[in-house]
C-alpha cells in the first residue's frame, strides 16, 4: 500500500492574547491507502488540532508553523486557499461529534448537500439531487426522498450523524477525518455508526483518520494508533501491539483506565493522577513527568524523542529507551 498522508514534524501554533502557544508540537505519522488511523489521548492532548492542520482550518490566529503535512505526494502547506477548499471538498472529508456543526439548521438538508454536489462534482441541480437521495439512502436514511426536505432539527442524533456522514462522503473522499464521530450518541446508534463507516471505508477504498479518547472505538475500528500527551505522540504501532504490549507509561495507564468486564469492584479502575500540563507554561523535560509513576530525575530535565523500538513501534521515554538497549546488550 502506498502512503496517502506523511505528516513530518507538524508544529501548529496558535497566538493567544499576545503569546504563542503550541497545541501540536512535532507530530510525525503516515497513513496508507485504504488504512485507519486511531489517535488517542485525553482532551487537551493535541488531537483535534492536528485534524485541523491537515485541513488547513486554523482560524486566523493559527498557523502550521514548521513541518510538512504531505497529501498525495504534495504539501499542503504550499497550496493557495483556492486549491484547498477544492482538497477539503473533494479529496479531504471531516465530520465531527455534533452533526449541527457542519449542518446548518437554516437549510433543508436538501439545500446543504445539493449545493455542495454541484459544486464538487459539477452536476445540475436534478441531478445533484437525485445523487443525494442516494447517498442518503447509503448510509441508511429511511424515506430518504422525503427527508432531504427536513430541517437538522427534526432529526435525531444518530439521523443527523448519517446525514453529515453522507455528506462527507458525497464527493468520494480519499481520506475521512472523523472526530469523535460517536460520543455524543448512545451505545447502540454508536455501534451502527461505526459499522457504517466501516462498510464505507470499504466499499469507497478510502482513509480513515478517527480521532477519539475511546479507547473501545479504537479497537474496533483502528489498523494503527498514534497515542497523543500534551501535543507530542507519545507512541505508535499497530492496534494489536497497543492492547498486548503497550510500552509509554502513559499508553499503560490509559489502559489501566479501561473498565473490566470481570472487575469484582469497580475501585479496581485506575485513573490517572494528576492533569495534563498547560500550554502556556509547559514543563521541562518530559512532558509527562509529573504524571508519570516511574519518572526519574533525568525526566525533569531532559527530553525524550521518539524513538523505533522495533519495525512500526516508535516510543517516546527514557525508561523505554533504556529496556532495549539492555536486552540488546544482553543478547549480544
Ligand atoms: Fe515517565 Fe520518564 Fe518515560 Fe517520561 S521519560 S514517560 S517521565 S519514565
Amino acid at each position: 500500500m502506498d502512503d496517502l498522508l506523511k505528516v513530518n514534524h507538524l508544529k501548529t501554533a496558535f497566538t493567544i492574547e499576545g503569546n504563542e502557544v503550541v497545541p501540536v508540537d512535532d507530530v510525525t505519522f503516515s497513513l496508507k491507502k485504504g488504512e485507519t488511523i486511531g489517535i488517542v489521548g485525553e482532551s487537551g492532548c493535541g488531537k483535534s488540532v492536528t485534524s485541523f492542520s491537515l485541513m488547513r482550518l486554523l482560524g486566523k490566529n493559527g498557523k502550521i508553523k514548521s513541518g510538512e503535512v504531505i497529501f498525495e505526494g504534495e504539501d499542503i502547506a504550499k497550496k493557495s486557499e483556492k486549491e484547498m477548499h477544492e482538497l477539503r471538498g473533494n479529496k479531504m472529508s471531516m465530520i465531527f461529534q455534533e452533526p449541527m456543526t457542519s449542518l446548518n439548521p437554516l437549510f433543508t438538508i436538501g439545500n446543504q448537500m445539493i449545493e455542495a454536489i454541484m459544486l464538487h462534482l459539477k452536476m445540475d441541480k436534478k441531478a445533484a439531487r437525485e445523487y443525494a437521495i442516494k447517498m442518503l439512502k447509503e448510509v441508511g436514511i429511511p424515506r430518504a426522498e422525503e427527508i432531504i426536505d427536513d430541517y437538522p432539527h427534526t432529526l435525531s442524533g444518530g439521523m443527523r450523524q448519517r446525514v453529515m456522514i453522507a455528506m462527507a462522503l458525497s464527493c468520494k473522499p480519499k481520506l475521512l477525518i472523523a472526530d469523535e464521530p460517536t460520543t455524543a450518541l448512545d451505545v447502540t446508534i454508536q455501534a451502527q455508526i461505526l459499522e457504517l463507516i466501516k462498510r464505507l471505508r470499504e466499499s469507497y477504498g478510502m482513509s480513515v483518520m478517527l480521532i477519539t479518547h475511546d479507547l473501545g472505538v479504537i479497537s474496533e475500528m483502528a489498523d494503527k494508533v498514534i497515542v497523543m500527551y500534551a501535543g507530542q505522540v507519545v507512541e505508535e504501532t499497530d492496534v494489536f501491539t497497543l492492547f498486548d504490549n503497550p510500552e509509554h507509561p502513559y499508553t499503560e495507564a490509559l489502559m489501566n483506565s479501561i473498565p473490566q468486564i470481570d472487575d469484582a469492584e469497580e475501585d479496581t479502575l485506575e485513573g490517572i493522577p494528576g492533569v495534563v500540563p498547560s500550554l502556556q507554561k509547559m514543563v521541562d523535560g518530559c512532558r509527562f513527568h509529573t504524571r508519570c509513576s516511574k519518572a526519574t530525575e533525568r525526566c525533569k530535565k531532559e527530553v525524550p524523542e521518539l524513538k523505533k523500538i522495533k519495525e512500526g513501534h516508535l516510543v517516546r521515554c527514557f525508561l523505554v529507551e533504556d529496556k532495549i538497549k539492555k536486552s540488546g546488550e544482553a543478547n549480544e
